[in-house]
């Protein structure tokens, strides 16, 4: 039977890996969010599913044994429906999510804001330049309090719409050095960074060097995880579930 890996991160890619060595029949789904993603091992299939109904239908017609959605802490939507579907084919369901960074030694200092809009309000006023690092489609939320303020947005994909005449877009894709970071702090008079609590070690470099250089750190909550699903933190515990659940 094929697992269906809900992807778009790197223990996604990970994940896959692991499981195509192993010769487990791999179908991984990307939204189609970024213009050049980079591939997971195995079969990829990309673009949405027509919500609940439609990845219900996937799941059928796939033959798929069970799912783990790898997705990231931010993607809530997707979540939510892989919770909404499995349960409704029957398929057992696996939440592969790193921790977040609440954990993180400089967690106390930072301003923890549940929304974008709040990490707007948060970031506005005070003087200097904020960097956005919390990708191009949460811009729109950002720009009603950063509108008269000096922005870097740093994006993978250049933003759909476009940014307030103060803003300088950024593209650039990680992961970056604690040097670059630093240097790119530093060299623009950041005074904030806005961030989502995406945890991991790969967008990390950002937080270690605003603590070096006193930048504030704006961070935003996850959303909720969808209730009654099984969790991991660990793409070796994935593998070991899917191993258990697989055929
Ligand atoms: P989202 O709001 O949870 O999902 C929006 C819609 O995109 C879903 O309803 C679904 O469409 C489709 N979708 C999302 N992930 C999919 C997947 N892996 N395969 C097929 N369809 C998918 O998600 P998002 O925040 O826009 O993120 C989109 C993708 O980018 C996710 O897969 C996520 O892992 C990755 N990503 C997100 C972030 C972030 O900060 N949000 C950061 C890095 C990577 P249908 O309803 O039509 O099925």
């Amino acid at each position: 039977m094929t697992v269906l890996l809900l992807g778009g991160t790197g223990e996604a890619r990970a994940l896959a890996s692991l499981l195509v060595q192993r010769g487990v029949p791999v179908l991984s789904s990307l939204a189609g969010a970024v213009r050049e993603p980079r591939l997971p091992d195995g079969q990829v299939r990309i673009g949405g599913f027509g919500g609940v109904d439609g990845l219900v239908d996937t799941l059928r017609e796939e033959e798929i044994g069970c799912v783990v959605d790898a997705t990231h802490p931010f993607a809530a939507r997707i979540s939510t429906n892989a919770a909404r579907a499995a349960h409704a084919a029957g398929v057992p369901l696996l939440r592969l999510v790193r921790p977040g960074w609440d954990e993180h030694p400089d967690a106390a200092r930072w301003t923890w804001v549940d929304d974008l809009a709040a990490a707007g309000r948060a970031a506005a006023g005070g003087g200097g330049t904020v960097l956005l690092t919390t990708g191009r489609h949460g811009l729109a939320q950002l720009r009603d309090e950063l509108d008269e303020v000096p922005v870097i947005a740093r994006v993978v994909d250049a933003p759909e719409e476009p940014v307030p005449a103060g803003w300088q877009v950024l593209r650039s894709r990680g992961p970056h050095t604690l040097e670059s970071e630093r240097d790119l702090l530093r060299d623009n008079g950041i005074r904030v960074l806005v961030s989502k609590d995406s945890g991991g070690a790969m967008t990390a470099a950002k937080l270690a060097a605003a603590a070096e250089l006193g930048v504030e750190v704006v961070m935003v909550r996850r959303p909720a995880e969808p209730a009654g699903v099984d969790r991991v933190a660990e793409v070796s515990e994935a593998v070991a579930w899917v191993v258990r659940h697989d055929g």
